[in-house]
């Protein structure tokens, strides 16, 4: 076996290509708390039109867009339905609630990552001084690298818009699933997105996921939405000066980096592939670029001892007794081909 390393712990690891940083050099900056940094400007505009809204926002992360976004749609005691293993719920501190005094009503998942539409349904609270005021309806996709069907987006989306609530995505990894998507359908991956995104009032999309940009998500959303959201950026301070370059490295990455998300999800099946048929290993076929396998019977007593021969042998993930695998731009088919070698050996020996 190779002495090669791979890290599959998540898309967020990669390193800026030499393009990426020949654009982050050349970018023109200014003070964009002025609105005056050409770059910033430039990537906002750009990523609305791709989308199809008004205005969009650049923030420092995924965390602060979605906080911006829920604290945009909602007042204190409004409510967001959102699902259990949603990372605006789940993975970002209860800001909403911290911050904006928003409670969250988080509904179970059904097996495809989406949340069941009788469930939405019963979910939004008639108008009654007992209850929280019902706004909004977060949805996320992909959702732990599942691509939710188009159809249920819209049947749900809908659904809450004829009950009055507004309808927030976060697409931290929008453009995974308008590649897989645009696979199945024969489309392009830019008019998956718009798509998707025309299903909702507002949407996250990170840059620093898959698109393999250093730093930064955008909010999209009506220009008096993103206004709201403006100010909410500056409370919470992420109002960013010479903030250019790292637009630039964000905007390169929507020129240059979302067909080839494609060869991370052919990876992600490769890496399944390579797994499959091992005893111990319960392997779920990846939709995206997520792979999640499961510790099985006796394999489970071994977990901690699989992690270290991974380490050992220069492969890192996430997990305990279901692991996770990420594929990004840093990973190649001799990377997937060292983890699926070095995970063999373990259960060979
Ligand atoms: C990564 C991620 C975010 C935002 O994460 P940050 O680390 O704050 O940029 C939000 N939602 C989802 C689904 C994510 O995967």
């Amino acid at each position: 076996m190779t002495n090669r390393s791979v890290d599959l712990r998540s898309d967020t690891v990669t390193q800026p290509t030499p393009g990426m940083r020949a654009a982050m050099q050349a970018a023109p900056l200014g003070d964009d708390v002025f609105a005056g940094d050409p770059s910033v400007n430039a990537l906002q505009e750009k990523i609305a039109a791709m989308l199809g809204f008004e205005a969009a926002l650049f923030v420092p992360t995924g965390t602060q867009s979605n906080l911006c976004a829920v604290l945009s749609h909602c007042q204190r005691g409004d409510e967001y339905i959102v699902g259990q293993m949603a990372h605006a719920y789940r993975w970002e501190g209860g800001g909403a609630a911290v911050f904006g005094s928003v409670q969250p009503q988080p509904l179970n998942h059904q097996a495809d990552g989406s949340l069941s539409l009788t469930d939405i349904e019963a979910a939004i609270k008639p108008d009654d001084a007992h209850f929280a005021r019902s706004r909004l309806l977060a949805l996320e996709n992909t959702l732990g690298g599942k691509l939710l069907p188009l159809a249920y987006v819209q049947a749900a989306t809908a659904l809450v818009k004829a009950s009055g609530l507004n309808r927030h995505l976060d697409g931290a990894r929008l453009f995974n699933a308008a590649v897989a998507q645009a696979a199945q359908t024969g489309s392009d991956a830019r008019t998956e997105a718009r798509r998707i995104a025309q299903c909702f009032d507002s949407v996250s999309v990170c840059f620093s996921k898959g698109l393999g940009a250093p730093i930064g998500s955008a909010l999209c959303g009506s220009k008096a939405f993103i206004a709201r959201a403006h100010r909410i950026r500056k409370m919470a301070g992420g109002g960013m000066r010479q903030a250019g370059g790292l637009a630039a490295a964000a905007s390169y990455a929507l020129d240059h980096h979302i067909d080839r998300l494609a060869d991370d999800h052919a990876l992600a099946s490769r890496l399944a592939d390579g797994l499959a048929g091992i005893e111990g290993l319960q392997v779920e076929a990846p939709q995206t670029n997520i792979l999640f396998v499961d510790l099985t019977g006796a394999a489970k007593s071994q977990s901690a001892a699989l992690l270290k021969h991974l380490g050992d042998h220069g492969v890192q993930a996430t997990g305990l007794y279901r692991l996770r695998f990420v594929t990004h731009l840093d990973v190649d088919a001799a990377g997937a081909d060292h983890a699926v070698a070095v995970i063999r050996q373990f259960f060979n020996s």
